[in-house]
């Protein structure tokens, strides 16, 4: 059996066929077509046959997209592919390759690759945490993707503050108004942006998210402040995820899972926001870069 994933961003697709070994045997790319629906769809027909024909067989489909299908209609809602806006583009990829074709949220086919790395399967529960421009998520339960009823489950940076956060921050703290349209949900403040964010709300001072790094490791007083309160802050927030989910195995991704000083800090600074007798997760890096998406969708039909 061969599993085929396309992960469809915003300005590329990029195709992978895997074997039963979880081997990569084709890799391609497109260029992600701006707003035509019917190109968009012949792109992934195409790519589809052609490695059919490459193997000899019918390879299983799957979809990795920023952004998540209906629960009832199928149509999709994707600001950064804009083509594929409000089209139910896993029926109708499915009507012209006949064939069942999956669909799941880009956070998700991240968390699920990893999930599938050859030692992270022994874990049941993997909770896959993008730290990017934002902070997104994914739950991955024996192997599968857990959607949820709107493809919603996971999407953790869309949490509000909570109350341990104002310990931290303090209770001034603005609650910044996310693009989701409420305030005060947490990928504001745990993300890239919101690393650069709180730098510059408590020091009055703009810089990247590598120049505060820079000078963390140089020993700045006020970079060394910042981590902490930082982590501080991400631990708060994961206890509270910890204890909905109890995950096995939590992995980060994003640019700023790059940040390797994070990772002994973190556990210390979660366990005493648990419940008195849980362990902390184990918190990995993630191991499949930016082949992450494209794995992961080819995964869901396993
Ligand atoms: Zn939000």
């Amino acid at each position: 059996m061969y599993y085929y994933g396309f992960d469809i961003g915003g300005t590329k697709i990029e195709f992978g066929a895997f074997d039963a070994q979880h081997q990569r045997l084709i890799q391609k790319r497109f260029p992600t077509p701006r707003d035509d629906y019917s190109a968009l769809l012949d792109i992934l027909t195409q790519l589809t046959l052609d490695a059919d024909a490459e193997l000899g067989t019918q390879g299983k489909v799957g979809i990795g997209i920023p952004g998540m299908p209906d629960s009832e209609t199928g149509a999709l809602f994707t600001a950064n592919v804009p083509a594929a806006m409000g089209k139910p583009l896993a029926a109708d990829l499915a009507a012209r390759i006949k064939r069942p074709v999956l669909i799941d949220n880009d956070a998700n086919c991240f968390a699920l690759s990893e999930a599938w790395d050859g030692e992270f399967r022994q874990y049941a529960g993997v909770l896959g945490i993008i730290l990017g421009t934002g902070l997104g998520g994914g739950i991955i339960i024996n192997g599968k993707s857990f959607t949820g009823k709107n493809y919603n489950a996971g999407e953790i940076g869309h949490l509000r503050l909570p109350v341990d956060a104002l310990d931290v921050l303090g209770r001034d703290i603005p609650r910044v108004h996310c693009g989701c349209g409420h305030d005060g949900c947490i990928e504001n403040y745990i993300s890239g942006r919101g690393f650069e964010w709180l730098y510059q709300h408590f020091f009055t001072e703009k810089l990247s998210a590598i120049q505060i790094i820079e000078r963390y490791r140089a020993g700045d007083a006020n970079a060394v402040a910042h981590v902490m309160r930082f982590i501080d802050l991400f631990a708060v927030c994961l206890a509270n995820i910890f204890t909905i989910l109890d995950p096995h195995l939590v992995v980060f991704g994003g640019g700023l899972s790059n940040f390797d000083e994070m990772y002994p800090l973190l556990p210390e600074r979660i366990k005493p926001h648990l419940l008195g007798m849980a362990q902390v997760p184990r918190i990995e890096k993630a191991r499949w870069g930016d082949s992450g998406g494209v794995r992961g969708a080819a995964f869901l039909n396993l």
